[in-house]
């Protein structure tokens, strides 16, 4: 019989687990015994649609079995089993994130990025079984088969699958496992106390009984003969326990449930390394009753803002699992909430189509959301640095929530979202930003800027801060859709604190500044003629203190959203432009010299004209046309 290989990936993986010489093996049986909850529960829920299948939740069983003389524990449940194909597809290579993922980090640990206790933080899958044997033998009938396969693989060689006899529908997994070394004594795991310790340790809540035949010891019946000296004899016997308690952590009130216990649910539930940053548990009565455990996770899934992640809660009817990633009961802004709802409320059989029109799940979901956004305002209030630590990971998706669907969750976001501001090295929140504000101050103001030292150094803003007004720094694109959106915060309203406009004129400063422009008119006329159609105007400056130059943009796209328009693309970016204006501050001593050149020596008042233009176009952070041309023109100007 020839040997298949395993697939690069997990050949890699699983000399990993041969040669593991790790403390916390143990995991092995958490994650058997997981894969045989899974395979139940596929099948259960197969039965509450199909008549066919014949077996009884009740009847449903994970079984240890231990045979001392041959060193091998077989863990045996009647799930859904698999065909040849899949036995070959799953087991030969990494299925699963989770895997791939533990592998990364490996690998990173061997380079000494990193010293943790990762086997342990992962859900590893069926390759740890090959921590603790050194041959796994897998026998399994699918359900709606009638022929069974047993695969074999005795490690990093490879593996064959042949025909095998089985009677039942289901998998037993059989390890042999490893012989005994003066370290390691693998044969602990032929012991009833220890399998028994495993099991509560990591598998209590499984919901399928695990049963085992535990070894026991009595006292004899007292003869009915005995004497006055008779001593209690003793004799041992077996008999067949369920390991596992099966009352799922949700179906417990909140206050019997330690931390630790939760987050341990959490890591092992949702294959996360680290520990969820808040834990929700709720229990809702009423019309519509359900239990749900949610959590926030610490940080961003790798995937998470990639297309391949999907959002959801596992949805339980009565302690049975009838959807893995049920997304109705999510809202999309919250997409990172992981967690399990659990109702008597839906029928077991339902079908995905109805599950969707269901009201209860409507009900649901924005009782999550009240529930999740609560938890989140109340860690930003009492524990700023956990808070930030979410934010880090989820700001994008609450910046595209308060954006999408026209701003119809702004309401439910918009408390949450945060900002660097010119108030201080801290992140600030908006209704911070408003308790803040000064006298007189009628707008939240922002400024957009590539980075936070970018935003500081722009000369635009300067007036608005000589007041003493904070303002914002919006250096992520989406920043100024936010505040686009919001349009107001508390009946104040957001203004770009680039803009011309940005602060209220009297009549005085008006006349004023139309006297400049008058004064200048030749100036800005020969300097929007030399630039063309490269500027829609060119003005004196109401905005600049002690820059001479800036750019903004006349009428509803700014320079950020131009910006971004270009980068995200697309068949109309090229069209996508903000109407330039190039702004000069009349009071600086470049703009004496331009005026004396356009009097004086036209020529060159041209190339001052471009390089104004061209620094400007720095100072937004845009591309400058041409490049070549502009070094030319700062070189001239320098002899
Ligand atoms: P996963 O993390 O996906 O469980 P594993 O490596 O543990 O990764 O298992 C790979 C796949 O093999 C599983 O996703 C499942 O499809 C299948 N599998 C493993 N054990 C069993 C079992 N006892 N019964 C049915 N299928 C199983």
């Amino acid at each position: 019989m020839a040997k298949k290989q395993f697939k690069a990936e997990s050949k890699r993986l699983l000399d990993l687990m041969i040669n593991s010489i790790y403390t916390n093996r143990e995991i092995f049986l958490r994650e058997l015994i997981s894969n045989a909850s899974d395979a139940v529960d596929k099948l259960s829920y197969k039965a509450l649609t199909d008549d066919k299948v014949g077996i009884k939740r009740k009847d449903f069983r994970i079984q240890l079995t231990v045979d001392k003389a041959a060193r091998t524990l077989t863990v045996s449940d009647n799930g859904i089993g698999m065909t040849k194909e899949e036995l070959e597809q799953n087991l030969g290579t990494i299925a699963k994130s989770g895997s791939l993922q533990f592998k990364q980090e490996m690998d990173k640990a061997e380079k000494g990025a990193r010293n943790v206790d990762i086997i342990g933080q992962f859900g590893v899958g069926f390759y740890s079984a090959f921590m603790v044997a050194d041959r796994v033998v897998v026998r399994s009938r699918a359900y709606g088969t009638d022929e069974a396969w047993e695969w074999k693989s005795d490690g990093a060689d490879g593996y064959t699958v042949e025909p095998c006899g089985k009677e039942r529908v289901g998998t037993d997994v059989i390890l042999h496992l490893k012989p005994d070394t003066d370290e390691d004594k693998f044969s602990e795991y032929l012991e009833d106390y220890r399998l028994q310790e495993l099991v509560k340790k990591y598998s209590d809540y499984v919901h399928t009984p695990i049963r085992m035949e535990v070894t026991k010891s009595r006292q004899k019946e007292k003869p009915a003969d005995a004497g006055e000296d008779y001593k209690p004899e003793y004799e041992t016997y077996t008999e067949e326990e369920t390991l596992n308690s099966m009352v799922p952590l949700w179906q417990r009130p909140k206050g019997k449930v330690k931390p630790e216990e939760y987050n341990q649910f959490y890591r092992e539930k949702f294959g996360d390394w680290e520990e969820p940053l808040c834990v929700i548990p709720t229990s809702v009565e009423g019309q519509l009753e359900y239990k749900a455990l949610l959590f926030v996770p610490s940080r961003a899934p790798y995937d998470y803002y990639s297309k391949d992640y999907e959002k959801g809660l596992q949805l339980y009817s009565s302690g049975v699992l009838i959807m893995d990633k049920c997304p109705d009961v999510v809202p999309d802004h919250f997409s990172f909430v992981k967690g399990v709802v659990d109702t008597a409320d839906l029928p077991l059989n339902i079908s995905r189509e109805t599950l969707q029109h269901t009201r209860a799940l409507h009900i649901i979901e924005s009782n999550v959301e009240k529930k999740v956004k609560a938890e989140l305002l109340k860690l930003q209030k009492e524990d700023r640095e956990k808070y930030l630590k979410f934010w880090k990971g989820f700001a994008r998706q609450l910046k595209y929530g308060t954006v999408n669907s026209y701003g119809a969750k702004k309401e439910v976001l918009q408390d949450l979202l945060m900002f660097p501001s010119s108030a201080g090295e801290e992140l600030t929140t908006l209704s911070e930003y408003v308790a803040r504000m000064k006298e007189g101050q009628e707008a939240i103001f922002y400024l957009c800027a590539e980075s936070v030292e970018m935003a500081k150094s722009l000369p635009q803003a300067e007036r608005v801060l000589d007041k003493g007004y904070e303002i914002l720094y919006f250096t992520d694109e989406v920043d100024e859709f936010v505040a686009q959106t919001l349009m107001k915060y508390l009946d104040k309203p957001f203004k770009d604190a680039a803009s011309p406009d940005a602060l209220p004129e009297s009549e005085e400063e008006k006349a004023e500044s139309e006297k400049k422009s008058e004064a200048n008119k030749s100036v800005l006329d020969f300097v929007k003629e030399t630039l063309g159609d490269k500027v829609f105007d060119v003005r004196i400056s109401k905005m600049l203190r002690s820059g001479a130059v800036c750019l903004s943009a006349e009428g509803p796209m700014s320079l950020e959203m131009e910006k971004y328009f270009q980068k995200v693309g697309g068949a109309e970016a090229p069209y996508m432009k903000a109407q330039r204006v190039l702004e000069l501050n009349a009071d600086s001593p470049a703009y004496s010299a331009l005026s004396m050149a356009v009097a004086q020596d036209p020529d060159k008042a041209k190339k001052y004209a471009e390089l104004l233009y061209d620094q400007a176009l720095l100072l937004a952070g845009l591309p400058v046309e041409d490049m070549a041309a502009y070094t030319r023109l700062v070189c001239e100007l320098m002899v």
